[in-house]
């Protein structure tokens, strides 16, 4: 059984119940406890009483704990990725990568740890010193989705210690066992008990706690719009610090004079790898005239070779969706594509068994072509493999369709013009822009995070992190 870190001390929860591997339903990977909203308070009080101690460790300890968890997530790369393959879905060469991409946040948060912060500024006063210093920002609750089950974690979890926070980390309940491992690794690491808690179980129960103890100095929440909301709702008023980081509908546009290869590769990639469960996957394609069918053919003779199967099998394109409440929301979206009149060009029948008649949530991955810009499949998250395809007749409508949205978190381009590169780098609203790459693949050491009603609060990753996990003080001194 994998029970709740808490103070230091593996607890157990009020109940326990199993994950499964989407790849093959008759496969359980473990059992889990769940926390009561008690013990997820408990877990709340340690690490506020951990803190004081924690905030004044030295660099240099922060630095050798962070540095540790990284060479051990390194050194269990392989296994690792075959659990998170096993209990998410994604191929296991993205899940390998995921765990590398873990490993890397981690040892770059451990060199944060050390890097030198604040400045000394004049004052307009004669004699006096100002110094400028980032503090910790207490306990940080962390609240992940089930999409990226050991990176998203990671990125909020290094930084928040590397900067001197203590953590209650929720993961989501349909992934616990990359979140248990993690875990594991931290805690053996050797943090002091109560710096780094895990509490385990559904987001209305345990997550909510997290939303409204005044202990609880800042969330970092990823996850969808509509939980995003009610995180900023609970905490903006007692004024706790929010970072959001949501969904997506990111654009990716493909003009007349793109290199062909360039931009089906890239739109194969955004749209359908780790099965579309990316929340930078380009799910609208913005292709102009004289490329369209040419775009589209070849889009379709590249679908038709991705191999759907088991997501450890070796050869596999892509795995299974995560569980069956995500295929449902797939599917009924393909009816809604239809229904509103577009043209599914290719795929979109659910497999109920994988080629070696394993069941499992299996979705051969759609292209809609002939869609409108109104077209709910156009305006909504799907979060799975369904991509739409929409006419532009030149650039200047390509651009406007492609910020016509909520959403503002990648947009991306395949353009064989430098004017136009350079154009749409300024003009896309969107937090991170690609050009001629896809929208999905962003480095681990510069800021992630978009715009609109993608992201709330400041960025992630890199040294962006410190905004959130850090509060400035500026200090006055008379010589
Ligand atoms: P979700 O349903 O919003 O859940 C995210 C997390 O919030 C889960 O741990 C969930 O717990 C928890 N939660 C649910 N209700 C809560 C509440 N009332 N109080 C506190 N916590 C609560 O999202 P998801 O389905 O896991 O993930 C998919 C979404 O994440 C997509 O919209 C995707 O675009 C987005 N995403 C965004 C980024 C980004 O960086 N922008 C990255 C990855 C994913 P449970 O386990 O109980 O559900």
């Amino acid at each position: 059984m994998h029970a709740n870190l808490i103070g230091g001390a593996w607890t157990d929860g009020v109940r326990t119940y199993q994950n499964t591997n989407p790849s093959d339903t008759r496969d359980v990977i473990g059992d889990y406890a769940v926390a009561s909203r008690e013990q997820a308070l408990e877990a709340v009080a340690a690490a506020h009483a951990a803190f004081p101690a924690w905030s004044l460790s030295t660099p240099q300890q922060r630095f050798d704990i962070l540095d540790a968890v990284g060479n051990e997530i390194i050194a269990r790369k392989a296994e690792l990725g075959d659990l998170l393959a096993r209990e998410e879905g994604k191929t296991l060469p993205e899940a390998i990568g995921e765990v590398g991409r873990a490993a890397a946040i981690f040892k770059f948060f451990a060199g944060e740890a050390l890097r030198p912060g604040g400045e000394l500024i004049p004052s307009v006063r004669p004699g006096v010193g100002i110094e400028i210093t980032r503090e910790p920002l207490g306990t940080i609750g962390i609240i992940t989705p089930w999409n990226f089950p050991i990176a998203i974690p990671a990125w909020k979890i290094a930084p928040a210690l590397a900067y001197g926070n203590c953590v209650v980390f929720k993961p989501a309940e349909v992934v616990p066992g990359s979140a248990w491992a993690l875990a594991d690794i931290l805690h053996r690491a050797g943090l002091p008990a109560g710096v780094f808690n895990l509490v385990m179980g559904r987001g209305s129960d345990v997550g909510a706690v997290l939303l409204e103890d005044e202990r609880i100095a800042g969330v970092s929440f990823t996850g969808s719009v509509g939980t995003g909301q009610r995180v900023a709702a609970a905490c903006v008023p007692r004024g706790a610090k929010v970072q959001l980081e949501m969904g997506g509908k990111n654009p990716f546009v493909v003009l007349d004079d793109a290199d062909l290869n360039v931009a089906v590769g890239a739109a194969i990639n955004s749209g359908f790898f780790s099965t579309g469960q990316r929340c930078t996957a380009s799910s609208r394609l913005i292709v102009t005239e004289g490329i369209h069918d040419r775009f589209v053919a070849a889009m379709v003779e590249k679908m038709k070779t991705l191999k759907v199967d088991d997501a450890r099998k070796a050869g596999t394109d892509i795995g299974p969706v995560v569980d069956d409440r995500q295929l449902a929301q797939d599917l009924e979206y393909i009816g809604i594509g239809q229904q509103e009149g577009a043209k599914l060009a290719y795929g979109g029948e659910a497999l109920e068994k994988n080629a070696d008649g394993a069941p499992g949530y299996y979705l051969r991955p759609a292209l809609f072509t002939e869609t409108t810009p109104g077209m709910r499949i156009n305006r909504e998250e799907i979060f799975g493999p369904v991509v739409s395809v929409l006419r532009a007749k030149n650039y200047e409508e390509a651009l406007a369709l492609a910020n016509d949205t909520p959403f503002g978190l990648a947009s991306g381009i395949a353009t064989t013009s430098l004017k136009h590169a350079t154009h749409f780098k300024r003009h896309a609203q969107a937090g991170m822009v690609m050009v001629n790459l896809p929208t999905a693949g962003v480095d681990y050491h510069v800021p992630f995070g978009g715009r609109k009603s993608s992201s709330y609060g400041p960025r992630e990753q890199g040294r962006y992190a410190a905004e959130f996990y850090t509060t400035v003080k500026t200090a006055y001194t008379q010589a």
